[in-house]
């Protein structure tokens, strides 16, 4: 049978059968190129003119893992859906998820392996084979000591990252370093060093906001960005509506994101005070013993600092207020505190997400309805979840590229270039280095400066799994399949690592010993056969045809466990010092409060055109960077709605339009993240700024984690104005295009 003559049919078929795997288009071992780009006058066997198909697969667009339904039609990807049986979205998709098709068919993709010929930056390419670029870089490290290469990846879908961490243990090489700024603004490393140390697990925390009465949330966006913000969309849908009771939304933040917008009350606390106000919140419950009866007196010791009075001046909430606040938590039959996103970018941040979590043990809610429960551990030890290392041990990364001890760098997954603060100096770093190999679906501003751009297939032309976490009540392993050919020269980085590791032999072969993605997908899927879950099957090949149709597989049961806190935290006291900033106070009087973007989360995004045509949900501004400034402040600074400002932090500038907005903190300026690229495509490309850029590089003292909302800045007028393009504005999009401030 010759590649071409093979149909999706017996394509997804023959996956099925590991013998025959091997045939299969894009998953072999040797990387031979076998899928061809045919007019569509002999169409393949199982498209019928105006007939759908649907295939079940997970989405890709950010790490939470949501199930998707993709329709197709003549071969080619037309919608993308939520999959109404999958545990975690229930059908429902967020508007990235929805954009992945732009991602797809984007025009700037890269479609063959790119080889640097001129200067490293110049952007002269030559092209390669996938064989002859194999052969190439297994050469180079076959000849190298392993303690000089290093593997630099984002948050990988699970299936990659354990083919990553396999190969680098294979070479004898240091761990790969697992830097994804989205879980950074998600605040992922410190909610697992918070429940490390309350509850002697390293599990991420699960909120059960569906089913409480009332919900504090301090700092978490979960309705835009945070974590899983379909999965927690659809708790805040169901807890405003159970039966007979409209629950009750606190949020305690500086800046009205959208989750304070839908909130019945919105308390704007400083930058950083977050985490004091639930301490104080947390020592009126004690001392008035609030709560279930009893329960507070267990922790008594942990409010022994807490200084009701004090906090209450530094907050700008009134001791009354913090009562009355109290008394709605305590009395609630199943309150819930939720903490993350703006506090976990502070320097106090691990201690205020101990202080907010530790208002959901005090008033004796643990193990029940809204209550607050770990996320369930992976099924087997086949199928590991892999987390985000600490930004400290990026930071050790670029020393080590500073002083010349990195030979080969790869890169996948992750812009380091666009999202590391400029000041730690990633780029004088990569000049250091021997050979930097990118993997990437768009030309970024890192493959820019790399030897070699492997290019990857986007999820939707590829296999894969899922361990979605956190999770839900039930065990889920959701499954990536393709849902069309691979349109270019494209590989999965998974195949090329396999590949590698077969030319390569010896310890990284045995650790890599598959022939290809199906194979080894399908052996992490064995210990699944035989749990009870969505899927029966009584041999693989049944199972793995049901779980491609399912779009994966989840237990029956439900095996959420709340956790217990250790004797160690409960008898030593919380504690949240002031929130100290980066700069001097007199110079930059103003603290730079970073915002995930709805619509480009962390930055990786802003290649979709319809991402940035979407308006942001609290602004309405589309396709450009702002700045929130209260007005009193921009009063103050003379600065009216849409003048250019310039933002100047102790590390570099960077200019925003000025939106004034009233739901910011005075002391306090917001600016969304994801514009500001020097690559990325046509449609990000020099829009905007980049506000990573002017970070200070502080991190949190215990975790080592990006300290990213602790950077004091300075706010100018220009004598420049420019009128954003606002939904909410008579100017709106397509006067703001006429006007040329838009493409096309
Ligand atoms: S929350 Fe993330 S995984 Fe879910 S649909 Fe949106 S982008 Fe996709």
């Amino acid at each position: 049978m010759s590649s071409y003559e093979l149909s999706r049919r017996e394509f997804l078929k023959l996956s099925g059968l590991g013998a025959t795997a091997a045939l299969i288009s894009g998953c072999t071992a040797n990387l031979q190129k076998t899928v061809w780009m045919e007019p569509y006058v002999t169409p393949p066997e199982e498209t019928l003119p105006g007939e759908d198909f649907w295939f079940a697969s997970t989405c890709r667009m950010c790490p939470a893992g949501c199930g998707i339904v993709v329709r197709t039609s003549n071969g080619r990807a037309r919608k993308i859906e939520g999959n109404a049986s999958h545990p975690l979205n229930q059908g429902k998709l967020c508007a990235r998820g929805q954009a992945g098709l732009q991602l797809l068919y984007h025009p700037d993709r890269l479609t063959q392996v790119l080889k640097r010929t001129g200067e490293r930056g110049s952007k002269q390419w030559g092209t390669t084979s996938w064989e002859q670029i194999v052969d190439e870089i297994a050469a180079e490290l076959a000849n190298m000591s392993s303690e000089r290469v290093a593997f630099l990846t984002g948050r990988l879908p699970d299936y990659q990252a354990m083919l990553v961490s396999r190969f680098m243990d294979g070479l004898g090489g240091e761990k790969p370093i697992v830097y994804d700024a989205q879980s950074v603004l998600d605040g992922y490393v410190l909610l697992q060093a918070a429940t490390q140390a309350m509850f002697d697990d390293k599990r991420l925390p699960v909120f059960d906001i569906a089913q409480a009465d009332v919900v504090f949330g301090f700092g978490a966006n979960f309705l835009e960005t945070w974590l899983s913000p379909v999965a927690y969309g659809l708790a805040y849908g169901a807890m405003r509506s159970q039966s007979g009771i409209r629950g009750t939304m606190v949020s305690f933040e500086p800046r009205m994101s959208m989750t304070a917008a839908n909130s019945d009350r919105w308390i704007p606390v400083p930058a950083g005070y977050e985490g004091l106000v639930a301490l104080a919140l947390g020592k009126i419950i004690v001392d008035e013993r609030l709560g279930h009866d009893g329960v507070a007196d267990k922790y008594r010791a942990l409010y022994k600092k807490a200084d009701v009075g004090a906090i209450a001046e530094q907050s700008g909430i009134s001791v009354e207020q913090l009562r009355k606040l109290a008394h709605l938590f305590a009395t609630a039959h199943h309150p819930i505190a939720v903490p993350g996103g703006v506090l976990a970018g502070q320097l106090n941040g691990l201690d205020a997400i101990k202080a907010v979590t530790a208002l959901n043990l005090i008033v004796g809610h643990t193990g029940d309805h809204g209550a607050i429960f770990l996320s369930p551990a992976p099924p087997s030890r086949d199928l590991m979840q892999f987390s985000p290392s600490s930004f400290s041990e990026m930071i050790n990364l670029i020393e080590r590229m500073k002083a010349g001890k990195v030979d080969v760098l790869f890169v996948l997954g992750a812009n380091p270039v666009y999202e590391i603060p400029e000041v730690l100096g990633f780029v004088d770093g990569l000049a250091k280095v021997k050979r930097v190999i990118s993997f990437a679906v768009i030309p970024d501003e890192t493959t820019a400066v790399s030897d070699i751009v492997l290019p990857a297939h986007t999820y939707l032309e590829t296999w894969g799994y899922e361990l979605p976490n956190p999770g839900k009540q039930q065990l889920i392993v959701s499954a990536q399949q393709p849902i069309v050919r691979p349109l270019y020269d494209t590989r999965d980085p998974g195949d090329v690592l396999l590949a590698l590791a077969d030319k390569l032999g010896g310890q990284v072969a045995r650790r890599l010993p598959w022939p290809n993605l199906v194979t080894f997908i399908q052996t992490r899927l064995t210990s699944l056969q035989i749990l009870s879950g969505n899927i029966t099957a009584n041999d693989a090949e049944t199972f793995w045809i049901h779980w491609l149709q399912s779009g994966g597989w989840w237990s029956q049961d439900t095996v959420w466990e709340s956790p217990n806190p250790t004797e160690s935290f409960l008898n030593t006291p919380l504690q949240v010092n002031e929130p100290t900033f980066d700069g001097d106070a007199e110079k930059f009087p103003l603290q730079l409060l970073p915002v995930a973007s709805v619509a480009f989360g962390d930055g990786r995004h802003a290649s979709l055109p319809w991402l940035q045509e979407m308006p942001d949900p609290t602004t309405t501004v589309s396709w450009d960077t702002w700045v929130e400034i209260n007005p009193q402040t921009a009063a103050s600074l003379d600065i009216q709605d849409s003048d250019i400002v310039k933002i100047r932090s102790p590390y570099g500038e960077i200019e925003a339009v000025a939106y004034l907005y009233p739901g910011i903190h005075p002391n306090v300026i917001a600016v969304p993240v994801g514009q500001g690229h020097t690559e990325l495509g046509r449609w990000a490309q020099n829009r905007g700024a980049n506000v990573w850029r002017i970070l200070s590089p502080q991190t949190e003292p215990e975790t080592g984690q990006l300290a990213w909302a602790a950077t004091r800045v300075k706010v100018e007028a220009t004598t420049k104005r420019r009128l954003l393009p606002r939904l909410e504005s008579n100017i709106g999009v397509d006067r703001a295009r006429e006007k040329g401030h838009l493409p096309g």
